[in-house]
């Protein structure tokens, strides 16, 4: 019985109880992705119009014995893309024997180790052993899958593959990348690498220089034409839209590495220096930036403040670190207002991950109390009677021209002024 959520989740767990390393199944696991996409009853692609047959019809018309020529037709078909007839003979036979479809995940998984005990012994055995991923890898790409193509280029490209298959469930068990529910619209961009090629330790928050909807902001990247992208959109109604699946990287930070293992995330902004972004779309990003931490096993947001620490850190396996736009272009982004606060950002969602009984949604609002800490911060629909109240020198505040008033006592303040009491 193959146990897990998704094909990969699955293959993965057989690989690792049949004794393989956790570098071993992941070299492994590279090279099938790069062979079938993990689909067991992948056709080879040219294979489909050559024959005409979908990857679903050809497999049926295989089980049911329409189609007879399987053995020798020379199409790649399944998770190792079998080829060579005598190998695609035995899958036929394998799957026959136990009265399962040829396409079948699990008879797949089973004869692709069956094939690995009896006829690749030294490859089998590297992948039982194998302490680097490159080693198990290149193993498999050269005395396993054997295509005409063994450059560098390819070997570097399934290691690839493998360090993302790695990065997912080394250590981790069934703990697999998923998106926000906080998602309020999604538009997939086409402007992607999928999958990424490192784990997801790094939050870098953009403006986008626009007060635009999450849905405004997804549907601008769709185009190809724009060939950039972001993981998310944060509107400036504080919705919240999936451009780019986290587990895919975005074409976001001017930095393939940076994006490789950044969560990206394009916040609606005024057009212009310090780029601000209105009270709805900075309250939503504290919930999105909160829950991509959480989904992702962290429980620490730091924030170095400084471009060569940073790029120097390693985070530690609960630290999601963030960087700046800044720092890899010759931009302005985030903008000062979202820069100035990514301390602050930090330290709350920090604090949030910190607290161990998380409100509902029902309470939420009115158990995370907020507090301005310069009257600039103050949303502009209270900041005319705190200034009333600050002139009038009713207000003093904290001292360093700090106030650190609440948002209630911002409520009552303009309450007052408007029934003329503050003037
Ligand atoms: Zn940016």
């Amino acid at each position: 019985m193959l146990t897990g959520k998704t094909n990969e989740e699955r293959i993965w767990n057989y690989l690792t109880e049949a004794g393989m390393t956790a570098c071993g199944a992941a070299g492994l696991m590279g090279n099938l992705y790069a062979e079938s996409g993990l689909i067991p009853t992948n056709l080879q692609n040219t294979y489909e119009k050559k024959l005409g047959y979908t990857d679903a019809a050809y497999t049926a018309a295989v089980d049911s014995g329409a189609y007879t020529n399987f053995a020798k037709d020379g199409a790649g078909y399944g998770l190792a893309q079998w080829t060579y007839h005598t190998r695609k003979a035995a899958l036929l036979a394998f799957a026959k024997a136990a009265g399962k479809s040829v396409g079948d995940m699990e008879i797949q998984v089973d004869f692709l180790l069956h094939e690995l005990s009896a006829s690749f012994k030294t490859v089998l055995a590297t992948l039982k052993t194998a302490a680097t991923i490159k080693e198990a890898s290149d193993s498999v790409l050269v005395n396993f899958e054997c295509p005409a193509d063994q450059s560098a280029a390819v070997m570097e490209k399934r290691a690839g593959y493998a360090q993302t298959f790695y990065d997912k469930y080394a250590g981790k068990e069934n703990q697999s990348m998923s998106n926000s529910a906080l998602v309020t619209y999604t538009n997939i961009s086409p402007n992607k690498n999928s999958p990424r090629t490192h784990a997801i330790d790094t939050i870098t928050i953009h403006c986008i220089v626009g007060q635009w909807t999450a849905k405004q902001g997804c549907d601008y990247f769709a185009s190809t034409a724009r060939q950039e992208s972001a993981n998310y959109i944060v509107g400036k109604d504080g919705s919240i839209g999936l451009c780019v699946e986290e587990k895919d990287r975005s074409w976001c930070s001017s930095s393939a590495s940076n994006d490789h293992r950044a969560v990206t995330i394009e916040v609606a902004s005024n057009t212009a220096d310090p780029y601000a972004v209105t009270a709805q779309a900075y309250a939503a990003l504290l919930d999105l930036v909160t829950d991509i931490c959480k989904r992702n096993g962290k429980s620490k947001l730091v924030w170095l403040g400084d471009k060569d620490k940073s790029l120097a850190y390693t985070p530690a396996a609960g630290e999601m670190l963030m960087t700046v736009h800044r720092w890899f272009a010759n931009k302005a982004c985030p903008g000062e207002y979202l820069y100035s606060r990514h301390a602050a950002i930090a330290a709350e969602v920090t604090k949030r991950l910190t607290v161990t009984t998380t409100p509902t949604d029902e309470n939420k609002e009115d158990d995370d109390m907020k507090i301005y800490k310069l009257l600039a911060d103050v949303p502009s629909s209270y900041k005319d009677a705190v200034q009333k109240v600050v002139n009038k020198g009713a207000l003093r505040g904290t001292g360093n021209g700090e106030l650190n008033v609440s948002e209630d006592l911002c409520r009552t303040l303009t309450i007052l002024d408007r029934l003329g009491k503050l003037d």
